[in-house]
């Protein structure tokens, strides 16, 4: 079947790149790195994500200049990092669409964000006989926690398949989603097979059945514009490090009506009201959910980095990849014996581009690129069952960003050439 994405329909923008890619290329010391004699050509993004000056610069500033514990200290500093971490709250809670700020949960990452919602809602909402339904296309993160917790109450976790070119193959929606569906838990973009998923369509089926839909955004939010009410989301999830922030930082937005019906995660300090030896009451949102002593530097870090990306504009930042990514395949399919996986139209896609070859075992074709100053992921990306659904037991994989240009495309396409000419291909 076919369908539009919902972001290829928002970002149908035409015209060169918006991008200044040599001058961001400034703003990232690393990239003015030399690897194994080569410049370094950085395409593991969808691993994660290289990190501006300024963000480095506010990281060390928080250690130098306010370092203290927040929302417990009354002196000068403990207030200022208080100030600072609940600013980046904010700050998020408008880059995903001007939601209350209140509804965002810090947390260590993505994953520990799916694995709050599975062990807290999933842990009192799910019971024998009840459905989530997930994607083939899913990574572990978004996998793992609800095939857990389906064993653990006996329910049942079904999942949506692909159609050959890699995208959703959603015929048979309506038979896979009943009214003992919970919970529809999917990705907004592959992190293998760069497909944009149409997240509000699925979204509109999963409620117009009573289930709730949490989406994946670890590939989304680095890439592109993100309306998390737009999009019908109920919960949805990203990692910092992914869009130029520090590592240790990720973010779970949910309605607060859901948030608040919801158990505490992790119990201890910061996330209580009151606390006697024989009772407990918890603390209000988003304290309940941020037990202990959080990522301070990293969250006040973040803040950079959300900036950075909103100078940039979400929308150029998507027109570049559009634009990138569809050079990007059109090279490497010139070279014989190169296979991409997911859908080749980069309106559909965005910038993590999975490729085979005939003949070379991914890790080598890695390891090739690498004694070229190349970075790019080989391996089964954390999407084991993906893997087997497509037959493969890896793929390598080249994922884009914003200092990205022709130029590293260039290099990869040479330096792959170059490797195939060396085995005799
Ligand atoms: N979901 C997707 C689609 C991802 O690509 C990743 C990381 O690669 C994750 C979840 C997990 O993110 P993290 O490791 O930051 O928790």
């Amino acid at each position: 079947m076919t369908y539009e994405t919902d972001s290829a329909a928002s970002a149908k923008l035409a015209g060169t790149s918006t991008l200044d890619v040599s001058r961001i290329r400034t703003d990232f010391p690393v990239l003015g790195r030399m690897v194994n004699g080569h410049r370094l050509v950085y395409l593991d993004n969808a691993a994660t994500s290289q990190k501006p000056k300024s963000v480095i610069d506010a990281h060390s500033e928080y250690y130098s200049r306010f370092n203290a514990n927040i929302h417990r200290g009354l002196h000068t500093l403990a207030e200022e990092a208080t100030s600072a971490y609940e600013d980046t709250r904010k700050h998020v809670a408008n880059f995903i669409g001007g939601v209350d700020s209140r509804e965002i949960i810090f947390t260590n990452g993505t994953t520990e964000a799916i694995n709050l919602v599975a062990q807290t809602w999933g842990e009192q909402n799910i019971g024998p006989g009840d459905e989530i339904l997930i994607t083939e296309m899913e990574h572990h993160a978004n996998l793992v926690p609800w095939l857990v917790l389906s064993q653990k109450k006996q329910a049942v976790l079904k999942r949506i398949p692909l159609t050959g070119e890699g995208r959703l193959d959603l015929g048979n929606l309506d038979n896979l989603i009943s009214d003992r569906t919970k919970l529809v838990a999917i990705s907004h973009m592959s992190n293998v097979l760069g497909t944009i998923n149409p997240v509000k369509h699925i979204g509109e089926v999963s409620h117009s059945y009573g289930a709730l839909v949490l989406i994946d955004g670890a590939q989304a939010t680095p890439h592109m514009p993100i309306n998390v009410k737009d999009l019908g989301a109920d919960l949805y999830t990203f990692s910092a490090h992914k869009m130029l922030g520090p590592t240790g930082v990720g973010v779970l937005w949910g309605r607060a009506d859901l948030l608040e019906a919801m158990p505490p995660f992790n119990t201890g300090g910061e996330m209580i009201r009151e606390v006697h030896f024989d009772r407990v009451s918890f603390n209000e949102l988003p304290h309940k959910f941020e037990a202990g002593t959080p990522n301070i530097a990293g969250v006040v870090a973040f803040d950079r980095a959300l900036t950075y990306l909103e100078e940039l504009g979400m929308e150029n930042v998507r027109q570049h990849e559009i634009e990138l990514s569809g050079y990007a395949i059109k090279r490497l399919l010139e070279i014989d014996g190169i296979e991409i996986q997911g859908p080749l139209d980069p309106q559909l896609r965005g910038g993590a581009i999975s490729f085979t070859d005939a003949t070379l075992h991914p890790h080598d074709i890695s390891t090739f690129l690498d004694s070229k100053g190349i970075a790019i992921r080989a391996g089964h990306h954390c999407a084991q069952p993906l893997m087997r659904t497509m037959g493969k037991l890896a793929t390598a994989r080249a994922s884009l960003y914003i200092y990205n240009d022709k130029d590293d495309i260039d290099v990869l396409v040479q330096a792959l050439r170059e490797m195939r000419r060396y085995f005799g291909l």
